[in-house]
């Protein structure tokens, strides 16, 4: 409705006004695209440099919007997790996860992102062991990764839900590592499986020696703790070669692959394994 009168807020109202429009209307998209099954997932090959193979796939999820087309994460996540609609959709994304695994090599693994506000949901772990027992693989091919913000809120809780996932056998990736504000501290809190080198950092390798001395610092830290290192984010040989003399374990990006549909995954491993 709008105001009469002398402010010169009206002048701003309409603007707000198609804002939050769009807000409803992508909120009721959400809805709809949950209930007519509009998500995909796309995958992305991880790939171990020093044991030279391929160890699965980060699945990143898109939306099919009937009149948008293809829509990226980051154009609904955010509304999705404001909404609480990340919680059927991440529970949309587990399921499928590890139903598309099922139908690899039973040695490549899957990695799901977790949003924090999963970690907020009655029945994380339930879920996710459901979603397991389904698709009838075994848990330590499933890995969630997880951002360091689930600790911003209930740190206790969130180590309790983080130990009962563990206790499924599945494995705990800590992503975008390094852009927090204080990303060592929770190094130490908790035994992550791997650590995921954010791709700001890969991206900086060309420029200087700092770059290099960053990552040798990672992968130094994450082996002293047992735990993996990957770079995210890897586009050129150059990268590549840098990341392998300092150390870095795993590696993905588009050098290797863009994340692909699962009919792809089934070409570029060459699966005549699928069940
Ligand atoms: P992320 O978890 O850090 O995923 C990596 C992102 O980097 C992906 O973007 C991937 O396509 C992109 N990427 C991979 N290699 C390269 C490269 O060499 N160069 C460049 N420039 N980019 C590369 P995408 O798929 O758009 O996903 C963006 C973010 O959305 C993800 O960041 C993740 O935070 C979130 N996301 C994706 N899928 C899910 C999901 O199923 N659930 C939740 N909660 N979040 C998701
Ligand atoms: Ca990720
Ligand atoms: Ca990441
Ligand atoms: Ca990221």
């Amino acid at each position: 409705a709008k105001r009469e009168g002398k402010s010169c807020y009206h002048f701003f109202e309409p603007a707000l006004d198609e804002q939050a429009r769009q807000r409803r209307q992508m909120e009721l998209d959400l809805r709809t695209a949950i209930n007519d099954g509009e998500f995909e997932l796309y995958f992305q090959p991880l790939y171990s440099l020093t044991e030279d193979r391929l160890k699965g796939f980060e699945a990143l999820i898109r939306w099919n919007h009937p009149t948008k087309g293809l829509v990226p994460p980051n154009d609904f996540i955010p509304l999705a997790e404001e909404t609480g609609l990340i919680l059927p959709i991440g529970e949309w994304v587990v399921r499928e996860a590890c139903h598309q695994a099922s139908l690899w090599d039973d040695d490549l693994a899957v990695a799901v992102n977790i949003s924090p506000k999963q970690f907020g949901s009655p029945d994380l772990v339930g879920k996710i062991l459901n979603a397991i027992a389904a698709s009838g693989i075994a848990p330590q091919r499933l890995e969630l990764e997880i951002t360091e913000n689930i600790f911003i809120t209930n740190v206790e809780k969130t180590m309790a839900i983080l130990h009962s996932l563990r206790d499924l056998g599945v494995r705990i990736a800590l992503d975008d590592f390094g852009t927090g504000y204080s990303s060592l501290s929770y190094l130490r809190s908790f035994p992550f499986d791997k650590v995921k080198i954010d791709r700001s950092f890969v991206t900086d390798l060309a420029s200087g020696e700092n770059g290099h001395a960053i990552i040798r610092a990672i992968t130094t830290l994450a082996e002293a703790l047992g735990m993996e290192t990957l770079a995210e984010g890897v586009e050129d040989e150059e990268q590549l070669a840098i990341l392998r003399r300092e150390g870095c374990r795993s590696i993905q990006g588009y050098l290797l692959s863009r994340p692909m549909t699962a009919e792809q995954v089934k070409a570029w491993t060459g699966a005549d394994n699928a069940a």
